[in-house]
């Protein structure tokens, strides 16, 4: 026990561990200046999917504006009048847990390391990590008692609920038992986030277990780091703000989240049970009215009059080619004929929120409305046909 004790003294003092944590985060590529860490941590694939190392191979994760997360999520909360807070919470909650399960599978030691108290310590402080550096929200740890609670601080919290669902998520593989929460707010974006080991779970979660997609090999455009491996797009133009727990597009001003790419399905999977397969398509106009809005972020909107031909189509075309920088999938295909228009996507991260970015690029470039089909092959290759409405 002297041994564990004095270890226990070594790691004990959160703060001198965050400051050290902080500081081998920001080391940075000397070739493209991308975070080190990051990209030790992900791949980007060559079939425009992003996943993490160490994790199981289905697992995906997307780059997503927050912009994106506020649309597809709130607006459509809006539009049905009902709140699907507790479907999101408890599909997080899962999806915390089936992540770090997976990571906990393919590094044998991690199983160890659950069953001693001091070194849950060290696995507490790694969820801190990957929420700062996944760009969800700062976070620091301030109380932590094995096996029964933890009090965490959280700074710039992209979604505080869904932060608290990781959090509830991520107790619950490191204890194996249900945990509950508590948020407070104590103004100025900051919270505590308290959690306690607790006798069950709400039958709502039980429901919500992650299914993994299938994916398809492909080969992206874009150019990688010859040192990092990261992409050069995405190396330029995302910053990593680590003590505001943030990552920002420069390019637009915008926020990015990291996150797992299951949400969407998980959610909407269970929303389609109780109001109906139409309500998975409200994704599209969602997502067509996010992408419509990070045109005009992006300054690439025209001005007065309908861009046509090929002004129409390069201008298509720039906003495709990042789209496997952020994990949505790889376009491979675009082919004009008049008004109409064909796209074909592989391994699209959600076939309706793809839907929904084709249609707002058409409808903001060409000034017209239009109306999106889609026929999918080879399970992960999607056709999307556009045609104005
Ligand atoms: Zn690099």
């Amino acid at each position: 026990m002297g041994n564990q004790n004095s270890l226990y003294a070594s790691v004990r003092d959160w703060s001198i561990r965050t400051a050290v944590n902080m500081a081998l985060s920001k080391i940075r590529c000397p070739k493209c200046g991308f975070p080190v860490v990051i990209s030790l941590a992900i791949r980007w694939k060559n079939n425009g999917t992003i996943s993490p190392i160490f994790i199981d191979k289905h697992v995906r994760i997307v780059m997503l504006h927050t912009g994106v997360y506020d649309k597809l999520f709130s607006q459509i909360e809006d539009w049905l009048g009902i709140s699907i807070e507790h479907i999101l919470f408890e599909a997080q909650r899962n999806i915390s847990i089936a992540l770090f399960d997976s990571f906990g599978r393919r590094l044998p030691g991690v199983s160890l390391f659950k069953k001693i108290p001091i070194w849950k310590r060290l696995i507490v402080e790694g969820f801190n990590k990957v929420a700062i550096l996944s760009g969800m929200s700062y976070s620091a740890t301030l109380e932590y008692e094995p096996g029964k609670y933890g009090l965490a601080r959280l700074k710039n919290p992209y979604n505080i609920d869904l932060m608290a669902a990781n959090i509830v998520g991520a107790f619950e593989f490191l204890e194996m038992v249900p945990f509950k929460h508590q948020i407070t707010d104590e103004g100025g974006n900051n919270y505590l986030v308290e959690v306690h080991a607790a006798k069950e779970k709400p039958e709502i979660s039980e429901r919500l277990n992650v299914e993994k997609p299938v994916r398809i090999s492909g080969k992206v455009p874009y150019e990688k780091c010859t040192l990092c491996r990261a992409p050069l797009i995405a190396a330029s133009r995302l910053k990593w703000i680590e003590e505001e727990g943030k990552i920002i597009d420069t390019n637009s001003g915008s926020r990015v989240i990291m996150m797992d790419g299951f949400l969407l399905k998980t959610v909407f999977r269970e929303l389609a049970k109780e109001l109906g397969d139409e309500v998975t398509k409200l994704l599209v106009p969602a997502q067509r009215d996010w992408t419509v809005e990070h045109v005009e972020l992006l300054g690439n909107a025209p001005g007065e009059s309908a861009l046509e031909g090929d002004e129409f189509e390069k201008a298509f075309k720039d906003y495709l080619k990042d789209l496997p920088v952020f994990g949505y999938g790889n376009p491979v295909s675009f082919v004009s004929s008049g008004s109409k228009v064909k796209v074909t996507i592989e391994n699209p991260f959600d076939e309706n929120v793809l839907a929904g970015t084709l249609q707002g690029l058409y409808e903001i470039f060409s000034k017209r409305e239009c109306n999106v089909s889609w026929d999918v092959r080879r399970k992960a290759e999607v056709i999307y046909s556009l045609e104005p409405a």
